[in-house]
């Protein structure tokens, strides 16, 4: 967990005129926001000076200056009031002692949401990780929030972060800077965020390589005037070019920035003075056709480098990236890199997803690139931006979901995985003596599917095991096969082969208990009902498990199993005809059922009962006892006046109908409870 180092004073830091100075300051910055948004913006701003009144940041300054930085560089980005008010509050839930009640009471759900994603992020522990960790801490920033702004904000405080880090110890400086490059930098130009993500490499670099940094530096500057004399040249000629083909552009030139320098020195293992292509012009138009014929006359001009044409446009990159990138050797010997784009393709580029929104209506003037992006950062949650999100999260988010232990370590699960599958990622010792769970220090059930980014423990004892139902809610085969492996070894009971559970069942009730059971229960489940015979499983372990021949079971189907002589147990449908042609069989059936039966079973039944007011309530109280849920019910009464209802309810596993229905028995108004087919 990065933090930035805060300095607790006794007394606060900015005095009440400074304040109304800074605020009057900044509200200036403020004017494109609806009155009421200024408001709230500035009340957000007091508070967080509140908030924070007593701390100081590592450089001496009051605390507040950081997120006013913060809040300024959304404004940049022309993002909306509540990414900005929420900028201004980032800080606030893990350095002060404010409750995330109170931000909502005061701001509102949205701002807690950005400021909640915001410190989610924060808690990811990002040290010391390698290559594969770095790839799944990305890819879980980026699943963590359906909004985009919350990443904005975290990319924003990193790029104050960065430029304020001459103020950490050393050590410090080298570790955070890392985690830059390594996360924050490609987590921008995932986005498409290249400004954000250049200047990222390069604070980075400072830090990482102050000599290579100090030296790249020096040498630019050296140079330039004569750079600048060259670019104007080129720029001159290129425009003029162009206005005769009748094609208006916009000629931007630019330094290459130093870490892609650095990385080309590295890369080639070449001197600074040896590279002569940190040089690039940009060239604007307004359509796609233009590209074309802008490269051809580039290409007229001056005479291009083998192997250094990339077509983005005909192929962009997949954040959405389009340009086309050439590079020439102008007359006076220097090579240039030439990248070709039209306008939209540039705000793209340079404003990665924001830049989206923007341009969704097809509108490709920059003039109306501000408001445009305001306007669709505003309802930035709606349907066709989350579809967008869900579009570039697709590789990494459908089927998976990331969850944090205690200290901020990353898991990558399959979506459905369970505080079980956690317990196994982790150790097979924790799995097999996991006891119970906590998610985001709540006790989960064991069976609850743990949802994406939830920080989540687990309570291990010496005596915990693993059980026979935790096969039914397993997500993953680490965890499958270390609790079947358990269970074989361990549990004289169970055998499991080939996915299916055979059970030794218990001993028989006595005569009389089972004959009234039979008489209350109309239906029975044929498969469960296991009260009649008492076979045992042999004591040695490896018994097998086989798949009859003649009715071929699939997962799924009703299965019935019987001890075979010598040949392990066989499982058959529990419709096959040839079940009927074995003498013994009763005495030789055993238990069986899918290892992994579909998490949910429903099962419909029909209730008669006196006419109460209550009783609606009294059978969802009984369901919900067993962890069952109610699809649907209804109740009429009868011409009788008796009550007739009919229910669908679905649980964690086909044997729960039992509890249930042996719980709803109990209901003083019930007269009866049957079991229904399904439809
Ligand atoms: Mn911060």
């Amino acid at each position: 967990m990065e933090r930035d180092l805060i300095i607790t004073m006794s007394t606060p830091l900015i005095k009440p005129d400074q304040l109304e100075y800074l605020i009057n300051q900044f509200k200036k910055e403020l004017t494109h926001f609806s009155e009421e948004e200024q408001e709230q913006i500035i009340s957000a701003f007091r508070w967080a000076q509140d908030l924070h009144s007593h701390q100081k940041r590592a450089s001496g300054e009051p605390y507040i200056i950081h997120p006013l930085h913060v809040a300024r560089i959304l404004i940049e980005m022309q993002l909306d009031a509540k990414a900005v008010t929420a900028g201004l509050l980032h800080d606030i839930l893990e350095d002060t002692d404010v409750s995330r009640q109170e931000l909502k009471d005061r701001f509102g759900p949205d701002v807690l949401h950005l400021v909640n994603g915001v410190t989610k992020i924060n808690i990811v522990n990002v040290k010391n990780k390698t290559v594969q960790e770095r790839e799944t801490i990305r890819k879980m920033i980026l699943a963590m929030d359906k909004d985009i702004r919350v990443i904005l904000i975290k990319l924003a405080d990193k790029r104050h972060n960065m430029h304020t880090l001459q103020f950490m110890p050393v050590e410090k400086q080298k570790r955070i800077a890392r985690e830059c490059l390594e996360i924050y930098a490609p987590l921008a130009g995932k986005l498409g965020i290249y400004s954000v993500k250049t200047e990222l490499e390069d604070l980075s670099l400072k830090f990482l390589k102050p000599e290579v940094y100090d030296e790249i530096k020096f040498f630019l500057s050296q140079k330039k005037a004569e750079r600048a004399e060259f670019l104007e040249k080129v720029q001159e000629e290129i425009t003029s070019a162009a206005l005769k083909e009748e094609i208006k552009v916009k000629v931007k030139t630019r330094a290459k920035h130093f870490y892609s320098i650095y990385q080309k020195m590295k890369n080639k293992g070449k001197e600074l003075n040896e590279i002569y292509d940190f040089l690039g012009i940009r060239i604007l138009c307004k359509t796609q056709t233009q590209c074309y014929t802008l490269l051809g006359l580039v290409h007229h001009l001056y005479k291009p480098l083998r192997g250094r044409f990339k077509d983005y446009i005909a192929m962009p990159k997949e954040n959405g990236y389009m340009s086309l990138h050439t590079t020439v050797m102008t007359p006076s010997g220097k090579p240039l890199e030439v990248q070709i784009r039209t306008h939209k393709m540039d705000n793209t580029a340079e404003f990665g997803v924001a830049a989206h929104w923007a341009y969704k209506e097809g509108k490709n003037e920059l003039d109306s690139f501000n408001a445009n992006l305001l306007k669709k950062l505003r309802d930035i949650n709606s349907e066709e931006s989350t579809d967008f999100m869900n579009s570039l999260k697709d590789d990494v988010l459908t089927d998976t979901i990331f969850v944090f232990t205690p200290n901020g370590d990353t898991f990558e699960l399959p979506r459905g995985s369970t505080a079980i599958d956690f317990a196994y990622h982790i150790h097979s010792d924790i799995g097999d003596h996991c006891l119970s769970a906590k998610a985001d220090d709540m006790i989960i059930p064991l069976n609850k599917p743990l949802r994406n980014t939830q920080t989540v423990s687990i309570q291990t004892s010496a005596n915990a095991h693993p059980h026979l139902n935790w096969l039914r809610f397993v997500k993953t085969n680490r965890a499958r096969s270390k609790v079947r492996a358990w269970l074989n070894k361990h549990d004289n009971d169970v055998v499991i082969d080939r996915h299916i559970v055979a059970k030794k069942t218990s001993a028989p009730p006595p005569p009389q208990q089972q004959k009234q059971e039979s008489e209350e229960k109309p239906v029975q489940n044929k498969m469960m009902d296991t009260s009649k015979i008492g076979v045992s499983i042999d004591k040695e372990r490896n018994i097998m498990i086989h798949l009859a021949g003649c009715c071929n079971p699939t997962p799924g189907d009703r299965i019935i199993g019987f001890i075979s002589r010598g040949r392990g147990i066989i499982v058959h449908r529990d419709d096959c005809s040839n079940l009927k042609g074995i003498n013994d069989f009763d005495e030789r059936k055993i238990d069986v059922e899918w290892e992994n039966y579909s998490d949910k079973a429903t099962q419909r039944f029909k209730v008669n009962a006196r006419y109460v007011a209550d009783l609606f309530s009294e059978i969802e109280g009984a369901i919900r006892k067993y962890s069952g849920h109610l699809i649907s019910g209804s109740i009429n009464e009868t011409d009788r006046g008796d009550l007739e209802g009919f229910f669908t309810v679905e649980m964690n596993r086909p044997d729960d109908y039992k509890k249930i229905a042996k719980s709803i028995r109990t209901i003083p108004s019930v007269l009866n409870i049957q079991k229904m087919n399904q439809f």
